[in-house]
């Protein structure tokens, strides 16, 4: 970078200033799609070394950048063009709203002298985001983008974390200020950032808490992807083993500790819910994957201990008692009470036997039908083929993405998570069409760890495109495609329902039978595979795993295996 002389001061345009401000605030990766007027922006971070991941559609991208704000707990980012593309990556910030990671979203935006006349990709994006966001701003100055990138950005990250906004108009990019101007508003934006100060614990209350659960005769600790944010793994297995207590994951909790833990009631799930008297919920809301904490999924007397970073969590549920902290630290508190005044279920207690039992029972019931080798493939044949390559891939253990209705539900019981923040599914708001974007942000994540989809054809097809992502930044990805020709699997209407004059077109769940999902890739120089036995398939895993190149295996599954529409089939 040339110095700046007395006579000509070096000036630093818009774009560069953004990506000083991003680089000084920590962020190294950026998801997006490039275009008018953002695409300087994304080449001078990467000048500086910001690595710019680039997409087909914002909506991958967005996901992305919400996925790996979870798996990182810095935000994600994402870069948009103006207008459409600002609407597009409505997708991923929606996503982090819902799921609470933390993201932000940088489009931009039309010349502010041309809003309102019609000009090119016009919106006023900050009405558009406004649903979904935390925090937004749109700058009308170049000054002001230190300060603003610095904002978006702790926003994000603090307190529930979720989705932030920054809009750029096309005119402020074109700005510029001196280099010594660019660097003092830098340094004064970044010592008055306003890092947020996460309160401790209330001590009275953690003493309640012990007092609640010491009385308890069928304890359970839930946790969910709070829990995982938080990075509390080492809290939450030093308050199991020290107590005994059974746990159950949330879908997305699950690898916080190990599946094959023996105080894991994942497999006793109706049992560990239905008959206990204190759960103590960390990091995971009481929302309809935990059936709201109610009968007859719940007792009706069991007493909900809540660990939320969100006091308006704990006042919207309004549990026995709420605990409001980050859950690595109220833990630690926890543990150290625990510590000075110890107790233990103990394995012959008879809530630890009555657990134990279950899950013994259903573990062998599910065997028995893994163990089966089916041909044409069930979801079960194939899940257990894939459950055991993972397995056999030892530590790190890859990062599972899995989407769709009977995969993802089937994948989720046979899939075994060993270490944390290592699934990625559809999430609080169950939004088909992350997979690509879900496993690109992993493989950027997490280089050491190979990322494995586990997709229907119907998730995939949203993003299938990103395959072409794939290849080209030579990512870790293997995508497996459970195959049965739509969604839940193809026509399973009813002769009477088929009338009309459009009674010839393929049925609305139908897709082309035999789809070649694998020839997709091969397009751009990956690895595909098809396989309809349990030894190709075996085999392409084998091939694919130790390549540790971007591959899809086709996997050809009976269309009438399955449920209609997973295990949400009655609200269908
Ligand atoms: P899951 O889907 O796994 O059940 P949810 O997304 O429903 O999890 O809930 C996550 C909860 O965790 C949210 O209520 C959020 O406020 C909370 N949370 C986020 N970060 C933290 C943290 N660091 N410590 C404690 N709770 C957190």
């Amino acid at each position: 970078m040339a110095t700046e002389s007395a006579n000509k001061p070096t000036l630093i345009d818009c774009n560069l200033l953004v990506a000083k401000a991003l680089s000084r605030a920590g962020i190294d990766r950026m998801f997006g799609v490039v275009g008018i007027p953002v695409t300087s922006l994304a080449n001078r971070a990467v000048a500086l070394g910001i690595r710019f991941i680039a997409f087909h559609n914002e909506q991958s991208a967005g996901y992305a950048a919400s996925a790996y704000g979870y798996l990182t707990g810095r935000p994600g980012v994402l870069l948009t063009v103006s207008g459409p593309g600002c609407v597009h990556g409505l997708a991923g910030l929606s996503n982090a709203a819902a799921n609470a990671w933390p993201m932000v979203m940088i489009s931009g935006s039309c010349d502010q002298n041309d809003f309102g006349r019609g000009d090119f990709q016009e919106l006023d994006q900050i009405a558009a985001v406004k649903p979904f966001v935390k925090f937004s701003v749109k700058v009308k100055n170049v000054t002001e983008i230190p300060n603003a990138v610095f904002t978006v950005i702790d926003h994000a990250g603090s307190g529930r974390p979720g989705g932030c906004y920054l809009d750029i108009p096309a005119d402020v990019l074109h700005q510029t200020v001196t280099e010594s101007e660019a660097n003092k508003l830098l340094d004064d934006a970044e010592n008055s950032r306003k890092l947020d100060v996460i309160k401790d614990v209330d001590k009275k209350d953690i003493e309640k808490a012990i007092s609640i659960i010491r009385k308890a005769e069928r304890p359970l600790i839930v946790f969910g992807k709070g829990a995982a944010i938080a990075r509390a793994e080492d809290e939450i297995k030093n308050f199991v083993e020290r107590t005994g207590i059974p746990f159950l994951p949330t879908p997305m909790g699950k690898g916080l500790l190990p599946d094959t833990h023996e105080l894991a009631s994942t497999a006793a799930r109706s049992l560990a819910i239905g008959k206990c008297d204190v759960a103590i919920v960390v990091g995971a809301r009481l929302n309809w994957l935990l059936h709201f904490g109610e009968p007859p999924k719940w007792s009706k007397d069991v007493k909900f201990i809540l660990v939320d970073i969100d006091e308006g969590e704990i006042e919207l549920r309004k549990p026995c008692l709420g605990l409001i902290g980050d859950a690595k630290k109220v833990l630690q508190v926890l543990n150290k009470e625990i510590k000075d005044d110890p107790f233990c279920l103990g394995r012959t207690h008879p809530w630890i036997q009555d657990i134990t039992n279950k899950v013994k029972d259903n573990v062998l019931r599910m065997e028995s039908q893994l163990v089966k080798d089916l041909v044409p493939f069930n979801f079960l044949t194939p899940m257990r083929i894939i459950r055991d390559a993972i397995i056999g891939l030892g530590s790190p253990c890859p990062i599972v993405v899995s989407e769709g209705a009977n995969t993802m539900d089937v994948g989720r019981s046979v899939l075994v998570q060993m270490e944390p923040r290592t699934r990625l599914d559809a999430g609080t708001w169950g939004t088909m069409g992350v997979g690509l974007g879900y496993c690109i942000a992993a493989a950027v994540a997490s280089p050491d760890r190979l990322v494995v989809a586990v997709e229907g054809d119907s998730g995939f097809g949203f993003s299938a495109m990103e395959v072409e992502t794939l290849v080209r930044y030579k990512l870790p990805v293997v995508v497996i495609v459970f195959n049965n020709g739509g969604v839940y699997g193809g026509d399973r209407r009813n002769s009477e329902d088929i009338t009309g004059p459009y009674k010839d077109d393929p049925a609305p769940t139908s897709f082309v039978p035999g789809a070649a999902y694998h020839v997709l890739i091969e397009a751009f120089g990956g690895k595909g595979y098809l396989v309809g036995t349990p030894d190709e398939l075996k085999a392409a895993l084998t091939e694919s795993f130790s390549a540790r190149k971007p591959a899809v295996i086709n996997v050809t599954i009976d269309p009438f295996a399955g449920a209609e529409s997973g295990r949400m089939q009655h609200k269908n």
